[in-house]
């Protein structure tokens, strides 16, 4: 079995790994000069079922209007790319009603808690280097009604084996003492001790190491044009001008995945999502943070990886456009000062690395995998602020459905026939 990966992501990688574990033969074609170089390069670093709801909650559409234009938003929709987003997004607010937003959070925290487990089964053993911490994620809030509103979601995270510990402000600061500064503002917090951290672009050089050196051909600089067809089935790829013959593909290109699709007549309703990243040295912080902790008032998260932390945060709605605009930027210095007022009021900017990237992101916020109408063309996309939680399962998920024909959990409910 031969089969074409397109993309060296997160998701192509992992697929790429497993796919050859099984014995299959494996191409990844990837237009950068190195693995994990787009969306999987400065993310939030967690690896978090605890997150798994999606981000059309129940009343995001009146959110996204109240901010409307706002540049310190943390939903921030760029009227110049409604246009050819108008049809997702009204997927996209029409899967905010209760019962189908529940329906995801359920599909997407099945999937968490699977790839962690496939995480620590299959990949670990492996070694990687990738400043993996085990830690748990704490997550903060700043009034009780935040608090008392989160516990209720955790309770339902329970049913997918998600353990948590609802903490007052003193037991936020005994899990994080960074956070004492900002204890006398704190409700509390949650405590998610399953969930892991760590650097995605480190974790993907890593993996593409190994995969390499296990037979799985990496193709740099090398790009996808289109999907080819034989009697409607997959019979390969066209590569910088040149036929690849395959048994089945893998389009695993993040937001480029639907214009790929779309050369063999499918519609894949993934858009980007942009978000921003700041990774900060901390090497002479007097109190370094050793969790992660997701601020929720503020829509903001920081990540320690060995002697860097990462602040992430914030979606635009802003099409292909990956300029690093400034005020976004400085929305995340004032993040990271709302959470570490001392240490994170004395960043140096010029020694710290801004960065955004596009969450590949689908209407119903869960992501789009496995096998489609057209025999041999299979999806890993989709994953939208979940990519690197879902990574190893899904990879896995992928792998499975193209080998085996069969997978540890339902591939049914993550295919892109459900958008009919
Ligand atoms: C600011 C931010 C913070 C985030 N934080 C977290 C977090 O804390 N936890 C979490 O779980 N997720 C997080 N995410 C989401 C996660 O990073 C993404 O979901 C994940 O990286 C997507 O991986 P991917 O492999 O699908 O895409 P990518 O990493 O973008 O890989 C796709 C690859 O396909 C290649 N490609 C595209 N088109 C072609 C073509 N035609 N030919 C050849 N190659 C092609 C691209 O060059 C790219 O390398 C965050 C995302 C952002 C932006």
């Amino acid at each position: 079995m031969r089969v074409l990966i397109v993309g060296a992501g997160l998701l192509g990688l992992t697929t790429a790994w497993f796919l050859r574990r099984h014995g299959a033969e494996v191409q990844v074609i990837e237009r950068q000069a190195g693995p994990g170089m787009e969306t999987s390069f400065a993310n939030g670093g967690m690896l978090h079922a605890s997150q798994a709801n999606p981000w059309n909650e129940p009343g995001v559409l009146w959110q996204a209007l109240r901010m409307l234009g706002r540049e310190d938003a943390a939903l921030l929709i760029r009227p110049r790319a409604l246009p050819r987003m108008l049809g997702w997004s009204w997927r996209f607010f029409r899967n905010s009603s209760l019962p189908r937003y529940l329906d995801a959070v359920a599909r997407n925290a099945r999937l968490a808690d699977y790839s962690l487990t496939v995480l620590a089964e299959h990949l670990a053993p492996l070694g990687l280097d990738y400043e993996r911490a085990a830690l748990g994620t704490l997550k903060v809030y700043r009034t009780q009604a935040e608090l008392d509103t989160a516990a209720l979601f955790a309770e339902r995270c329970r049913d997918f084996d998600i353990r948590y510990s609802i903490q007052d402000a003193a037991g936020v600061v005994a899990l994080e003492p960074a956070l004492g500064p900002v204890a006398s503002r704190l409700s509390g917090g949650i405590h998610f001790p399953d969930d892991v951290s760590g650097d995605a672009h480190r974790f993907c050089r890593a993996l593409a190491e190994q995969a390499q050196a296990a037979g799985v051909e990496l193709r740099f600089e090398t790009t996808a044009e289109r999907v080819l067809l034989a009697g409607g089935a997959v019979d390969g790829l066209m590569v910088d001008g040149a036929v690849e013959r395959a048994d089945a593909v893998v389009l695993a290109a993040a937001s480029h995945s639907p214009r790929l699709a779309a050369s063999a007549g499918l519609s894949v309703p993934v858009q980007p999502i942009k978000g921003y990243s700041l990774t900060v040295p901390m090497q002479h912080w007097r109190v370094k943070p050793r969790l992660p902790v997701i601020d929720e008032h503020f829509h903001a998260a920081v990540c320690p990886l060995g002697d860097q932390l990462r602040v992430a945060g914030t979606a635009e709605f802003a099409g292909f456009d990956s300029a690093l605009t400034p005020s976004r930027i400085a929305n995340l210095y004032a993040l990271l000062r709302h959470i570490y007022p001392d240490e994170g009021g004395e960043v140096d900017a010029r020694q710290c690395s801004e960065w955004t990237g596009l969450r590949p992101m689908s209407p119903d916020g869960v992501g789009i995998m496995g096998r489609t109408s057209v025999r041999g063309l299979y999806l890993n996309t989709g994953h939208g602020h979940l990519g690197w939680t879902m990574a190893p399962g899904a990879g896995k998920l992928v792998a499975d459905d193209i080998m085996l024909a069969r997978t540890e959990i339902p591939a049914e409910d993550y295919r892109l026939a459900r958008f009919g």
